[in-house]
């Protein structure tokens, strides 16, 4: 589900609306697209919270591979492909922290 709350406007305007993952940028008129995607999920049951240490700035694509399981990140920041191959490094600015621990609890969630 796609939340534009302050945080995810914040993490989304770090990145330009470029991807994390593979930098995509979809341009639209008027500025780009993309979305804020929590790595811990808000909400029952997983309660992750709304901070940018859990937030990333993703394509729809990588965004619902996300959430749906199809990847996952390594504590190095490694992509990996469902069948845990390298797909690619996250980009990170050094303006975003992210918190190993919502990373873990994702892998955990998906069984990774
Ligand atoms: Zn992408």
């Amino acid at each position: 589900m796609v939340r534009d709350t302050t945080v995810s406007r914040f993490v989304k305007r770090l990145y330009g609306d470029a991807c994390q993952v593979c930098g995509v940028r979809l341009e639209i008129p008027g500025g780009a697209l993309s979305e804020g995607a929590h790595i811990r999920a808000l909400g029952r049951p997983h309660n992750g919270p709304d901070t940018i240490d859990n937030v990333l700035c993703l394509c729809p694509n990588h965004h619902t591979l996300f959430d749906g399981g199809g990847i996952y990140i390594s504590d190095d920041l490694e992509v990996h492909d469902h069948q845990g191959s390298v797909i690619r490094v996250l980009k990170r600015d050094a303006g975003h922290p992210i918190d190993v621990e919502h990373l873990r609890a994702h892998r955990e969630r998906w069984g990774y």
